[in-house]
Order: structure tokens, then sequence, then C-alpha cells
């Protein structure tokens, strides 16, 4: 699909928890793009231009360009969050290769925090066109950390899409579990893989999030013994924690 850059203006924001906010877009009806693709996002501000990157947490079944982020303190999130309603934006995209694998067998998902924003656009896209294309024994397990429970961004969605897709599974790790937690908590780690996956050199890895996730998550990979053939990669470029 070939990049467009387009003006979009600015239709809700949704607080999904203490430093997560959503960000909804128009989209025009000419933009196509893949689940898990990105694209580049540009605000006008007194001082300029600023831009970013994002992937789409939107599924391209959805008519509105739904952008998920950590607000930061920076300049383009100060930026962003004063955004009012109504307010233009251009945004050129789509770009990347980080696309859903329908064949592939086994995939598991690597992921944490706001690097869940393509895997949510993946995951509602079979959920909204009831998988098809997937081959039907197709197993998937989303490895999900998060640092709170509370602080699990699409929690509902995810359990809905679990509850839907066949072969599917959620796995939550939470950094900093509370005392009721009866699922993993501390960082996905080698250890949290092999309880999960009894045979995970089988598996395809789809690995996304800021570079300290990916950093982590490819000694995971080394310790498993994957090949860099099974593994696909996003890295969030630019997220410093
Ligand atoms: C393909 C892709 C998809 C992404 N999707 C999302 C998403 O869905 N949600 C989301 O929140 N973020 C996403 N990001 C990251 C996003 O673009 C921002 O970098 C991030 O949100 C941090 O922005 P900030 O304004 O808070 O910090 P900034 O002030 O922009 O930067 C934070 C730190 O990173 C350093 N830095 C900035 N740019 C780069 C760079 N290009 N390379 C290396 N270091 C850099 C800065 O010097 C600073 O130390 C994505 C990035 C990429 C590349």
């Amino acid at each position: 699909m070939a990049a467009m850059t387009f003006k979009s203006t600015l239709l809700e924001k949704i607080v999904r928890s203490t430093d997560t906010t959503s960000y909804r877009f128009s989209r025009p009806p000419e933009y196509a793009f893949k689940a898990g693709q990105w694209y580049t996002i540009t605000l006008s501000t007194p001082g300029g231009p600023l831009d970013h990157h994002f992937s789409h947490a939107d599924s391209p079944t959805e008519s509105v360009i739904e952008l998920t982020t950590r607000l930061t303190g920076s300049d383009f999130k100060n930026a962003l969050d004063a955004l009012t309603l109504a307010a233009e934006v251009e945004i050129e995209g789509p770009y990347g290769a980080f696309l859903f694998g329908y064949d592939t067998p086994k995939i598991a998902f690597l992921t944490g925090g706001i690097g869940v924003t393509p895997v949510r656009s993946m995951f509602k896209y079979l959920f909204d066109t009831n998988g098809q294309g997937r081959r039907p024994d197709q197993q998937l397990t989303v490895f999900y950390g998060s640092m709170t429970e509370d602080g699990i961004v699409y929690k509902d969605e995810f359990d809905k899409f679990e509850r839907s897709l066949a072969g599917m599974r959620v796995i939550h790790v939470i950094t900093n579990a509370t005392e009721s937690w009866k699922g993993y908590s501390g960082f996905i780690t080698a250890d949290v893989v092999r309880a999960e996956l009894p045979d995970p050199r089988e598996w395809t890895y789809y690995i996304v999030g800021p570079p300290p996730m990916i950093t982590a998550m490819r000694k995971v990979m080394e310790q498993l013994e994957i090949p860099k053939s099974q593994t696909v990669i996003e890295s969030f470029e630019g997220y410093a924690s």
C-alpha cells in the first residue's frame, strides 16, 4: 500500500490508565493500511512542527486512527495532549512490515506496556474478520507485560479476543503485582515462556515495544535458542524506557 499524506482531526480522547491515553483521529476512506503498520503524525506548535512515529492501535476494520501513548511530559506529548477536539494534524503512512503471519503455525507475541498497540490492531482485525485466512490449527499466545494490574491497556478487549479466537491465549506478566494477583509477576523471562510453551523452539516470536524491552526479549530468545529467522521485531525507537 502506497504511503499518503493527509490532514486529520482529533475526534476523541480516551484515558486508558493513569499515564496512558488514546487519541482518535479521523481517517479518510481512501487511506488503507494493514494491522501492525505505523505512520508519522505531525503537530503544529508555536515552536514549529513536531513529529513522531506511532503504530496503528486501531484495526483496518475501524473508521478512526487510534494513537495510544504514554504521556511523558515531552514537548511532543504535551502538544498532543493539548489538542482540542477538531484540531488538525498531518499524518503520513502507512509504513512497516510488522504483519501478522496467517500461515505461521505457532506465534508467540512478546510485548509490554505501550508496545501492545500493533498487537491490539492485529487481534482486533482478526476478531472483526472472524480470523478469516488463518490456518485452522494456528496457535497464538500473547505474553503481555504491564507495570501494574490496573495499567493493563486494552485488557477487556484482550479478554474478549481470547474468548473468541480459537487457539489464542493471553498470559499477563505484572512487574509490580499486588498480593492478590494470581498470575506471573516480574518480567517476561525465558522461564515464563518455557512454563507456558512446552515446545518453545517451534514458535515464531513477534517482539514489539520500546528498545529496552527489545533488548530484554532478544536475551530471552538467546536463552531459548530461537533462531533469528523465527523472530519478527518492531522496535519503538525513541522511547528511552
Ligand atoms: C515504528 C514505531 C512505532 C511506534 N509506536 C508507538 C506507539 O504506538 N505508542 C507510543 O507511545 N510510542 C510509539 N513509538 C515511539 C514514539 O514515536 C516516541 O518515540 C515515544 O512515544 C517517546 O516519545 P516522547 O515524546 O515521550 O519522548 P521524546 O522526547 O521524543 O524522546 C525520548 C528519548 O528518546 C530519545 N529519542 C528520540 N527520538 C529518537 C530516535 N529516533 N532514536 C533514538 N532515540 C531517540 C530522546 O533523545 C529522548 O532521550 C513508536 C516508534 C516507532 C519507531
